[in-house]
């Protein structure tokens, strides 16, 4: 019997988790298909309830459902209860279970680049449902001072209280443009842009000398490969790193999930790369 499992979301139609699952499904010879499922927010609760047929192993979950499942399923990882959203579905005896393999992800792409830097502030740009699970990643792993800035810093400073119970020092909140920004960048060790600003054209957050070239600067769009942002930071000299590795590392942390099988890292990079070219 084929297997079902896919992808959720409301558009759906740019997602190119099909074509990393299905690589690892065919290159493990695994009879698996991995759909993609567009789903309005009001048909939620009754597609999450088709996920407890038995040939169905579970789903990927994206904008703009990854909160909105939470009350939906039978229990929760507990990082998927930290951080607030879910991003994986496993099916298992007509149970569903809810994690987040976005921060675990983050993390093991870090490691690409020498993992967390060790002994300095973090500075983290945005604060909607990525930046809920990187900060989160960055606190488990033992980063000490973290600032968040974004648009809007109502937003800000609610992950930040929600988040600091998982931290060592204080978590500071803050608006985009606040004066302190340019202490914090000139400081940090680690930039994280977590805003979809950098997706289309030119668009750039920080001007092109504020970009820290002492920090290790990482932009979670991977499409395109290099955004303004990453492109600034090259010139300076700084460390750069996209969000391919984190796309696919969370992507192979589902495959896991679902299958207990070590998934093909190297299927699911070149899928993924193909995908966006
Ligand atoms: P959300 O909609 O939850 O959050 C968007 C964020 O971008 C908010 O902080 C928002 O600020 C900010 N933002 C949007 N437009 C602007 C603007 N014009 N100026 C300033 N800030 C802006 O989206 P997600 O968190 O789900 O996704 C964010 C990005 O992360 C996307 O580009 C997505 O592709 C990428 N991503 C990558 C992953 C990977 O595996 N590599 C995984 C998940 C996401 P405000 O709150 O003020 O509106």
């Amino acid at each position: 019997m084929v297997q079902r499992v896919g992808v959720v979301g409301y558009p759906i139609g740019h997602s190119i988790s099909p074509a990393i699952h299905q690589a690892a499904f065919d290159a493990l010879g695994i009879a698996a298909r991995y759909e993609r499922w567009a789903v309005p927010p009001a048909d939620l609760a009754a597609w999450v309830a088709s996920l407890r047929e038995p040939n169905t192993l579970g789903a990927n979950v994206t904008v703009p459902h990854k909160e909105a499942v939470v009350p939906l399923l039978d229990e929760l990882s507990p990082t998927a209860r930290a951080i607030g959203a879910v991003n994986t579905i496993v099916q298992i005896g007509g149970r569903l279970s809810g994690d987040n393999t976005d921060a675990a992800g983050f993390l093991r792409a870090l490691e690409e680049v020498g993992g967390v830097p060790r002994g300095g502030a973090v500075v983290l740009l945005g604060a909607g449902g990525a930046a809920r699970a990187v900060a989160y990643a960055l606190l488990q792993a033992g980063v000490g001072t973290l600032a968040i800035f974004n648009r809007h810093a109502d937003r800000a400073r609610a992950l930040a209280a929600a988040l600091q119970p998982y931290a060592r020092g204080p978590v500071a909140a803050f608006p985009l443009d606040a004066p302190q920004r340019a202490q914090w960048l000139a400081d940090c060790a680690l930039l994280v842009n977590t805003t979809s600003v950098g997706l289309h054209g030119g668009e750039r957050l920080l001007a092109p000398e504020e970009v820290p070239a002492q920090a290790l600067v990482v932009d979670i769009i991977y499409n395109p490969p290099q955004t303004p942002l990453l492109a600034d930071a090259a010139r300076r000299g700084a460390r750069t790193l996209n969000g391919l590795p984190m796309l696919v590392y969370q992507a192979a942390l589902a495959f896991e999930r679902w299958t207990g099988q070590q998934p093909p890292l190297d299927r699911m990079f070149a899928a993924a790369r193909a995908a966006l070219s």
